[in-house]
């Protein structure tokens, strides 16, 4: 990318003045360009500017073409409006500068004769300014990309924050508060559309003993395997969670009874078959009961469903355990 200083006077031996002047105070990274009228220099800066230069100084004066300096300076300014315009006092009066200064900007306005100034010195500042806004638009780029690396951490984090709050930390399946907050909308959804739906309790069978016999390590390996063995067997729309020590509830919508009954023993007889194995090689047979609880008009909530499957889990506990049973319930079932 090369920085472009744009000559516009209809004097050639001013141009070449300004040209000389300029070229001993800048290096190779900038061109000077010299515009006996306005209508060529915009053409030029423009077809610069799709190069990919940069338009840093203008330097107007008077002209001869049909385009008026203001005209060329605010249609520059639409695509490089970090131009430093340098005018001519013989190319602008008083209302031309106005139009610029309202509608562009002016960098200063020298006299003709500019070896009344330190000419070589405003074109140095011009650049020095410049380079400076350059340096800042990067540096607010650089602050730009590190402040949405940052964003984009704190909402990894929050992800991560989430998944740890509802999930259960042993099992990796949904706490008891995520599955209550999950499972109160699901309810009243289903229960307005008038669709079914099942609640499982689901308990292991005198699991006291296994951690008696081999020890709470272990006890928790049991409870880890018994939760991915059921969670496999339910589908992904079902909201499966730990309640608590080695008690599960599996919410399943639009699940008629005689479905949640083959899902149920579908659970059931998996546990069964399948022995859990200890590091050590020992194989461990378990079982579970489970309730069963169906939707019905009359409940409102996710606690009057649950305490149904809950007691339907008991009756399961107390006719031999490693079976399912069904909660009979007076109200009309959805
Ligand atoms: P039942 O067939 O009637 O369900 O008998 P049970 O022995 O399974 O039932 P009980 O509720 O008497 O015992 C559950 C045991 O589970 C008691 C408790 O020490 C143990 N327990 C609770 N939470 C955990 C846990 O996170 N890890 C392990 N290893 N054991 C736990
Ligand atoms: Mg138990
Ligand atoms: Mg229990």
């Amino acid at each position: 990318m090369k920085y472009i200083i744009a000559c516009i006077y209809n004097d050639v031996d001013i141009l070449d003045e300004l040209y000389n002047k300029i070229s001993r105070i800048v290096d190779n990274d900038y061109i000077i360009e010299s515009y006996v009228n306005a209508e060529q220099a915009l053409i030029g800066c423009y077809n610069n500017i799709i190069a990919g230069n940069e338009i840093l100084i203008t330097l107007v004066g008077s002209d001869s073409s049909s385009m008026s300096v203001d005209n060329f300076i605010l249609e520059l300014h639409k695509n490089s409006p970090h131009t430093k315009n340098i005018l001519f006092e013989d190319a602008v009066d008083m209302e031309v500068l106005t139009r610029i200064i309202n509608n562009a900007s002016v960098y200063q306005v020298i006299p003709k004769v500019f070896t009344r100034i330190d000419f070589e010195l405003i074109v140095l500042e011009a650049i020095k300014q410049n380079a400076e806004q350059r340096r800042l638009n990067e540096y607010q780029k650089v602050l730009e990309s590190a402040v949405d690396k940052r964003t984009k951490e704190l909402n990894d984090i929050n992800v991560k924050l989430k998944v740890l709050a509802t999930t259960d930390s042993l099992t990796n399946v949904n706490n008891r508060r995520s599955y209550f907050e999950s499972c109160g909308p699901m309810i009243k959804f289903l229960r307005r559309e008038k669709r079914s739906l099942a609640i499982l309790m689901i308990d292991i069978d005198r699991f006291k003993q296994i951690n008696d016999r081999y020890g709470h390590a272990v006890g928790d390996e049991v409870i880890k395997s018994m939760a991915q063995k059921t969670r496999n067997i339910l589908r992904k729309s079902d909201i499966f969670a730990r309640l608590g020590g080695e008690e599960f509830a599996a919410t399943l919508p639009n699940t008629t009874k005689r479905g949640a009954m083959t899902v149920a023993e579908n659970i059931r007889k998996d546990i069964e078959a399948h022995a859990f194995t200890t590091l050590q090689g020992e194989t461990i047979k378990y079982t579970v009961s489970v309730g069963v609880a169906m939707l019905t008009y009359d409940d409102e909530d996710l606690e009057t469903i649950l305490h149904r499957a809950d007691l339907a889990l008991y009756d399961a506990k107390r006719t031999g355990r490693n079976c399912v049973v069904l909660q009979p319930s007076e109200s009309i079932e959805i």
